[in-house]
């Protein structure tokens, strides 16, 4: 993306985040991949509602530094999205308090209770604690990353993410608003699940509208595993997690066997 766009549309989007008190202080970071090598994100220690287009600092894959500002301590979690996921463009992390709500109180946002979510946005897993701004947060992320668009870190926050800015806040929007809704039905008695078949219809629709693509269809938490939708990637993904979402780790040599094993057995 443009540069002189990127930095307007961060600042832009940085006002929003801070006026819908998803984050307050220097909380939350955004950030624009630029191109292959480089990405443009918020500063370090600023409020998100105060940012201006000459603060943003420029980093490149591995987060080194490319201009006199210091990049958000939160950059790895950014980066890991754009190393796993080639068609992500943009990254949003902040913590609005109704979805950190769930994600303090140890719950996933993967009830099946609004249709425009499933077709949009799909469920929204709860990833292990992390400490922020190590490698334990991004390693808590990496078995879900891949099928969803929105994560929530346990007592920590929630981070969405799109092809491009206006799409990563959407999806965060909708997380937010999404956790609300359940809050206050359950504070009613209680949210009634759509049915096994209207699950199945949406994601149907959502596919062919192109809203969301096969891929949604592995999402490792929640109402996708109740119902007759199968995860077709799941045979041909070998960085697939299985369907509870744990982590399997191979040495090199046992990775070579597994693959051999693979393409023999054709
Ligand atoms: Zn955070």
């Amino acid at each position: 993306m443009e540069e002189l766009l990127a930095r307007k549309l961060i600042v832009e989007i940085g006002k929003l985040l801070y006026e819908r008190s998803y984050v307050v202080s220097s909380d939350g970071n955004v950030s624009i991949r630029l191109d292959e090598n480089r990405v443009l994100a918020t500063p370090t220690m600023t409020s998100k509602g105060r940012m201006t287009e000459d603060g943003l600092a420029i980093t490149d894959m591995d987060g080194k530094a490319l201009n006199d500002k210091k990049a958000s301590s939160e950059l790895a979690m950014h980066l890991l999205i754009y190393k796993m996921r080639p068609d992500i463009k943009a990254v949003c992390h902040a913590h609005p308090p109704h979805g950190t709500a769930f994600a303090v109180a140890g719950l996933a946002i993967d009830q099946p209770i609004l249709s425009e979510v499933i077709l949009t946005l799909g469920c929204v897993p709860l990833t292990d604690y992390g400490t922020p701004s190590t490698n334990e947060l991004t390693e808590s992320m990496k078995p879900f990353v891949e099928h969803h668009n929105a994560l929530l870190m346990a007592n920590h926050g929630a981070v969405a993410y799109g092809e491009d800015l206006w799409q990563a806040f959407d999806r965060l929007e909708t997380l937010e608003h999404t956790a609300k809704i359940a809050i206050l039905s359950r504070a009613l008695g209680g949210a009634n699940d759509l049915p096994k078949d209207a699950i199945e219809k949406l994601i149907n629709i959502r596919e062919k509208a192109g809203y969301l693509t096969e891929s949604a269809r592995c999402q490792s938490c929640g109402y996708l595993h109740e119902s007759n939708i199968i995860c077709e990637l799941d045979e041909k993904s070998a960085n697939k997690p299985n369907s509870n979402g744990a982590k399997v780790s191979f040495t090199r040599e046992e990775l070579i066997d597994l693959l051999s094993q693979v393409t023999n057995s054709r």
